[in-house]
């Protein structure tokens, strides 16, 4: 078999599944080499106990946390990585994040590059992956080359009654732009049913579009793609002077194998990209791969996030909840002057995912009845870059997510808004004002906020910039130390802003595959 080719690429998610859709047609000889297999399709996928209570396709593999307590990262290792169980909510960031922002926590820094160079890759990405959406409704909404390609999934009743409420208060809550194939003109037709497993489970009937859908199967139609499963890939090896990647060494069917491209492309995850390059590490990159600076591992974001229940006498009946945001406190408002964050929801809460870490939060309720009448928030703010908030290797190669939170007042602030928002619902026809009896807080595995194994949004690990020192990638995502190497994942965030990262990785894997399109011309 040979094993040279022109470009290789790691990791099949957000950004590689994309980058590989960018590079494709151009006839270059592109291996990709994932760890995982395929989802299994199976009912199993859609099914509350299996996905949220059993973590049935979550990596059974253990990390560790900064006092070495076993940590068990809710993350999984597929065709397509985490866009098989996103919730496929596709934001673009606010023109804002790109540039420097006080936070009460801290300063979120300025990117390398600024919205307008991504705009064009935003609108292409949202074609890419079908984006629903409306423009222009939400205040924080940047400019756009053009409209969505198709029209916001509508609010079902109970959601559309809160955004009316929410608006009668002089907010401006907006349709989530969302990446499912639902045609609510041609119901028949639509390969979207509208269900409610689709936050967090794979879909059964491939209407999400997620990277394996959209991109990496279309791009198995080129003869010049090779796609090799359940491909770990342990180690990357340098030439003697150390600028070139000429070696990548997978572990597969229980044995070893070597490869080796022109152009190498990590996109294993932010988590997984560092610890790749720290396993690297060789006489030349003492400190890791590409990290005479230092920072790879370090500056790991990961959002700081909630899951808030509102609890009420009204049931909430509502299938596919995710449709409705509120950002007007994103910036902050008119008496704090920082800013808070995202409001939206997470996909239905039912009995099961609460037995997977319900606290008795509201006794005489079963958790039946508390799915039943829940409407179940889900709240972002910023998580800012912290360099002694990082991943290392301990002495037997395994993962260590070190991690203490930040921004915390903002994410106080933001949940007593939506606290105070909600106490000032209209009153219900039925059961009068109390029927809205106000937040509980839950989360679905411990206390509150999302713990550290709820590496979702996992970003920052392996920043870029314009200063070889403080980060490791350039404005292109090239290692700044390596002439072949580059990384396409979340790692390359300098910020993580306070919107669900899937689109921008998405977009700057497009923005990235432009260059290197140049780069092989
Ligand atoms: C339940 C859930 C819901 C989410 N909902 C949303 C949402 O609504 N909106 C949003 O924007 N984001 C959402 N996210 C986050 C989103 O899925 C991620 O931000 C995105 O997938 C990250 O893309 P990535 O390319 O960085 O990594 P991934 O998508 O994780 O891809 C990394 C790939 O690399 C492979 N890999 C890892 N290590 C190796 C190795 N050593 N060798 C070979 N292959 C390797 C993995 O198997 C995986 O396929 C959600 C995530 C989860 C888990
Ligand atoms: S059918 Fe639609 S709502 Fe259900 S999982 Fe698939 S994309 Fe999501």
């Amino acid at each position: 078999m040979n094993n040279q080719y022109d470009i290789a690429i790691i990791g099949t998610g957000a950004g590689g599944g994309t980058l590989l859709h960018a590079l494709a047609p151009t006839g270059k000889r592109i291996l990709v080499l994932e760890r995982g297999g395929y989802v299994p399709r199976e009912k199993d996928n859609w099914s509350t106990k299996a996905v949220n209570l059993d973590g049935k396709y979550n990596t059974k593999e253990v990390w560790r946390d900064r006092d070495g307590a076993a940590l068990h990262p809710h993350t999984n290792y597929y065709v397509g990585g985490n866009t098989k169980f996103y919730g496929a909510a596709l934001f673009r960031l606010r023109r804002e994040d790109f540039g420097e922002i006080k936070h009460h926590g801290g300063v979120s820094p300025a990117w390398p590059i600024g919205y307008e160079d991504l705009e064009p890759y935003y609108t292409q990405a949202e074609r890419l992956y079908q984006v629903h959406g409306e423009r222009g409704v939400d205040p924080t909404d940047p400019p756009a080359g053009s409209p969505y390609p198709h029209p916001p999934v509508s609010h079902e009743p109970r959601i559309q009654q809160l955004s009316d409420d929410l608006a009668r208060l002089g907010l401006r809550p907006f349709h989530v732009p969302l990446g499912v194939m639902l045609d609510e003109k041609n119901p028949v037709t639509s390969r979207c049913i509208r269900c409610d497993t689709c936050d967090g489970h794979p879909c059964l009937v491939s209407a999400k579009a997620d990277a394996q859908v959209v991109c990496v199967d279309p791009a198995l139609a080129y003869p010049n793609v090779t796609l090799v499963t359940g491909a770990y890939v342990s180690r990357l090896e340098t030439n003697p002077s150390g600028r070139a990647v000429t070696r990548l060494i997978v572990e597969r069917n229980g044995g070893s194998e070597a490869y080796s491209a022109d152009i190498v492309v990590v996109s294993a995850g932010a988590i997984n990209s560092a610890a790749l390059l720290l396993r690297s590490a060789s006489d030349k990159h003492p400190r890791g791969l590409a990290n005479g600076s230092d920072v790879v591992g370090r500056f790991y974001m990961g959002h700081v996030n909630s899951v808030l229940m509102a609890l009420s006498k009204c049931p909430n009946p509502t299938l596919f909840q995710k449709t409705l945001a509120l950002n007007d406190f994103y910036f902050g408002s008119p008496e704090w002057e920082y800013p808070m964050g995202h409001i939206s929801f997470v996909g239905k809460l039912d009995a099961q995912t609460l037995r997977a870490g319900a606290p008795a939060i509201a006794p005489n309720w079963t958790l039946d009845l508390m799915a039943k009448h829940s409407l179940d928030f889900w709240l972002t703010s910023e998580d800012l870059p912290d360099p002694d908030n990082r991943v290392t290797l301990d002495r037997d190669g395994q993962i260590v997510l070190a991690y203490q939170p930040n921004n915390e007042e903002a994410h106080r602030r933001l949940i007593a808004k939506l606290e105070s928002v909600m106490k000032q619902q209209t009153k219900c026809r039925i059961h009068g004002h109390d029927c809205h009896e106000g937040l509980f807080a839950r989360n679905l595995f411990l206390g509150q906020r999302i713990p550290l194994a709820g590496v979702a949004h996992q970003n920052g690990t392996v920043r870029f910039g314009h200063d070889p020192r403080s980060s490791a990638l350039d404005p292109h995502c090239k290692a700044y130390e390596l002439d072949n190497l580059y990384v396409v994942d979340a790692s390359f965030f300098p910020s993580s802003a306070a919107v669900n990262p899937a689109l921008t990785i998405m977009a700057n894997a497009l923005r990235v595959g432009e260059h290197l399109k140049e780069r092989l011309r």
